[in-house]
């Protein structure tokens, strides 16, 4: 029997506030709990990695753990994959951004997997070299709406897998299925290494990568842990949680 797998998990900012009055003018690092819950759900301990100025750099982090969760949260930065923000309420969180892509850079260079959730999905994209949409509405010509505030995540479609591969026959037999939607930012152009796991059905927006290889790196641009996993109307997530983890006992009983 070995130990509990250590996962890691991206920490979400909120900012010194001056208004805010518990922790007044202090930033916090926070973890949403249905990600706690979902990345937990299949026995790994699941550890939140602090945010920009921690002692610890990035690499003793990716030495430490087993993979890596991107979570979601606000926008990625224009500025990150060389763009201005075409509206300044698009402008994201470039401070998140640096976190997490020096995060990200260290778990692949460890060779230690990596799972993306809807701004990790896109933060993936963007640390391998690609671009993103700053909105779908904006930029995509006859797009769905990915994001709508008033349902949340209750707005869902289907997404389209592009190839029957082994993964796709385990995560969806389908090859289709329908997967929340809260994102009004998607990927434009893709990264060094990534391939294309799904499209969204409607739109052809991308809502799935994976960079082939024998360590699990995807990112996936709607929310598992919002899913309820008793609503068989939706994807199933545990198959690619357990796909993610089985990847990082391979990666543990290699060393
Ligand atoms: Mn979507």
């Amino acid at each position: 029997m070995s130990a509990p797998l250590r996962i890691g998990v991206s920490a979400c900012l909120f900012h010194a506030d001056r208004e805010r009055p518990v922790f007044n003018g202090k930033p916090l690092y926070y973890l949403e709990q249905s990600m706690a819950r979902f990345v937990g759900s299949q026995g790994a301990l699941v550890y939140l990695i602090p945010g920009p100025g921690d002692a610890q750099g990035a690499e003793s982090y990716a030495a430490d753990l087993d993979g890596l969760v991107l979570a979601g949260g606000v926008d990625v930065s224009p500025g990150s994959y060389g763009e201005t923000p075409i509206k300044p309420e698009w402008a994201g969180d470039a401070v998140r951004d640096a976190y997490e892509l020096a995060l990200t850079r260290a778990f692949l260079a460890a060779d230690k997997p990596i799972l993306g959730i809807c701004r990790g999905h896109q933060l993936l994209n963007v640390a391998l070299g690609g671009s993103l949409y700053q909105d779908i509405l904006h930029q995509v010509e006859g797009a769905l709406v990915h994001r709508d505030k008033d349902v949340y995540d209750k707005n869902a479609h289907t997404i389209v897998f592009q190839e029957r591969t082994d993964w796709v026959g385990r995560l969806a037999p389908a090859g289709r299925a329908k997967v929340n939607s809260v994102h009004h930012q998607a990927i434009k152009g893709l990264g060094n290494g990534l391939v294309v796991d799904a499209r969204c059905e409607e739109d052809g927006v991308i809502e799935a990568v994976t960079r082939p290889g024998a360590v699990f790196v995807r990112g996936v641009q709607w929310h598992p842990e919002f899913t309820d996993p008793t609503d068989q109307t939706y994807l199933d997530n545990g198959p690619l949680l357990a796909a993610f983890q089985a990847s990082a006992l391979a990666r543990r009983s290699s060393t």
